[in-house]
């Protein structure tokens, strides 16, 4: 079966400048990211004033059509096979296709990510710090963002997502999350325009943004949603805390019951610091990613 391949607006000024590539849907049970795209690619046409935006919105259409994180098609998760193969599976085509027309070339990648069906997490902006220019231009970029949380992960991105693609290019990137859960927060909504309309007036491209109304909480640590606190045993979770909220080291964040509400074990936080990401389902497999806490980024 011939895979849907995404596909690219480009928003292109008259005047010479920097181009930034956007993508949204690249899990397709995450809307909020494909709407904030399509409405900035309508908006950019009559106001970007410098270089040139590509858009690609939902990046990953057959999932976006199914409502799907992963393909209906090969079963691929797009965000664990960048770059891509030209004669791969479905999905590896469609990772292809993004890093040939929307990602190389580009002088700042934004992926426009969210909890998706399976997660929460509060509205943030992720990136890789701490390996030199790309990453410190990255981190540029999401300060400017400016979500509630600006997320550092340290070291190079892990392999097969957009982000370490653009860093195999040389090209800054930051991703985004919000909340999920196939609805979709006005705030969230909101901030990720307002953010990607800041770091284009960063860049000259627009001549306006609106300002932030947040200080950004700064946090470190390893973003991986496949990771984190993974559960022991079987069992129905039952969560004592919020996404977002400052917990202190062995803290009791959830418990984990039976069907008759016997706890059976208790997770603490592992230190002092925040919970970026929650678990939605309560009922829990032995291996299942229930949450990831992150420290305060001390950095000046
Ligand atoms: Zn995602």
């Amino acid at each position: 079966m011939q895979p849907e391949l995404p596909e690219v607006y480009t928003i292109a000024s008259t005047k010479p400048g920097p181009t930034v590539a956007i993508l949204g849907g690249v899990h397709g049970d995450e809307y909020e990211g494909v709407i904030a795209a399509r409405w900035l690619a309508k908006f950019l046409k009559n106001n970007l004033v410098s270089g040139n935006v590509k858009i690609s919105a939902p990046a990953h259409p057959a999932a976006w059509k199914a409502t799907l994180r992963e393909s209906p098609i090969d079963g691929k998760n797009l965000a664990r096979i960048f770059p891509g193969l030209a004669n791969g599976s479905a999905t590896q085509k469609v990772a292809h296709e993004i890093t040939e027309r929307v990602i190389r070339g580009a002088d700042l990648l934004i992926d426009l990510h969210s909890a998706g069906t399976n997660f929460e997490m509060p509205f943030l902006c992720g990136y890789h710090g701490g390996t030199g220019k790309i990453s410190d231009e990255s981190q540029r970029f999401a300060d400017t963002f400016c979500a509630d949380f600006t997320w550092q992960h340290f070291g190079q991105p892990l392999p097969g997502r957009s982000l370490s693609t653009a860093f195999d290019l040389n090209i800054p990137a930051i991703y985004t999350e919000g909340r999920g859960g196939r609805s979709i927060q006005y705030d969230d909504l909101q901030g990720y325009i307002d953010g990607v309309r800041r770091v284009l007036r960063e860049l000259q491209m627009v001549t306006s943004a609106p300002i932030s109304q947040v200080a950004s909480c700064r946090v470190i640590g390893e973003g991986n949603t496949d990771a984190g606190v993974t559960a022991k045993i079987a069992g129905y979770i039952v969560t004592r805390a919020k996404c977002g909220q400052p917990v202190l080291r062995q803290e009791i964040i959830a418990d984990i019951v039976d069907v008759y509400g016997e706890v059976l074990s208790q997770i603490h936080a592992p230190h002092d610091g925040f919970i970026m990401m929650r678990r939605r389902d309560a009922r829990i497999e032995v291996g299942d990613s229930l949450f990831i806490f992150a420290k305060k980024d001390v950095r000046s």
